[in-house]
């Protein structure tokens, strides 16, 4: 047993304006209260896209709801002539908790590596955000590397030379899981999780080895309960499915299948 709270974070990605994040918002939540969901036994937090963020808050804090909310990147910089980016201290003042950090799309798409990961790592930290750093391997990588060995360098990679340390998550998706419908097998998450947390509690120290680990990679409703079981995998990052407030709400309530 851990004293670990599990976290449930649905990734829109670029999905949904502001009135839809705000419908897809209140059904959810009410959907958790009608269950009497218990937030702190189970964090749910939501990351829409950055021009919904004014929207979230402002209803989140009006209806006194208890999902967290995140950010889909942030910027290395602080302010200044970076068009297009958004600061950390812009999200912070948005009531922001966490910030997703070298998701595989950014790291694909946008060309973003280790050093860039680490620099918005520190950024987050600086703005008192909690960053969800994502790792993991490509089908190649997975063939000629095995399954820990790129998630495990991306997580130290990202942690390494801070001068101070904030609270982290690392959320491990396999890239060749992620909306491809194609989900690592518990085990497998299981395994991959226990790589980093060794690593991490060996490099950073035992108190950064208590730090959460998701998996991330076409997780449903129904395949959810499965990864979280052993209490090796502290929650799940979820993508396609956090679009469907019912289906994200059984995500959340992944603990009814679980028999403890
Ligand atoms: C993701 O984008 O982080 C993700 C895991 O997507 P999906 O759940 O759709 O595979």
């Amino acid at each position: 047993m851990t004293n670990r709270i599990p976290l449930i974070a649905g990734n829109w990605k670029m999905n949904l304006d502001h009135m839809q994040a705000i419908a897809l918002i209140q059904k959810l939540c009410w959907t958790l209260n009608d269950a009497d969901h218990d937030y702190r036994a189970v964090e749910v937090a939501v990351f829409p896209p950055f021009t919904d963020l004014r929207s979230a808050q402002t209803l989140i804090d009006a209806e006194k709801f208890e999902i967290a909310l995140g950010a889909q990147d942030i910027s290395r910089h602080d302010s200044g002539a970076f068009t297009g980016e958004v600061s950390g201290a812009f999200l912070a003042k948005l009531a922001c908790k966490f910030v997703l950090i070298g998701h595989s799309e950014r790291r694909q798409c946008h060309s973003e590596n280790n050093e860039v990961v680490q620099a918005k790592v520190a950024a987050a930290w600086k703005h008192g955000l909690v960053p969800i750093i994502c790792v993991g391997e490509t089908l190649e990588e997975l063939e000629t590397q095995g399954q820990s060995a790129v998630p495990v360098a991306q997580t130290i990679a990202a942690l390494s030379g801070h001068e101070t340390f904030g609270e982290f998550v690392i959320a491990y998706e396999p890239v060749w899981a992620i909306g491809t419908g194609k989900v690592a097998t518990p085990q497998e998450a299981e395994d991959v999780s226990k790589a980093i947390r060794k690593a991490i509690t060996e490099h950073f120290g035992a108190e950064s080895g208590q730090s959460r680990i998701l998996y991330g990679g076409s997780v449903k409703a129904n395949n959810v309960a499965g990864f979280l079981a052993s209490g090796e995998v502290d929650g799940v990052l979820v993508g396609g499915a956090s679009l469907d407030a019912e289906e994200f709400a059984g995500i959340s309530r992944f603990q009814k299948h679980i028999v403890l």
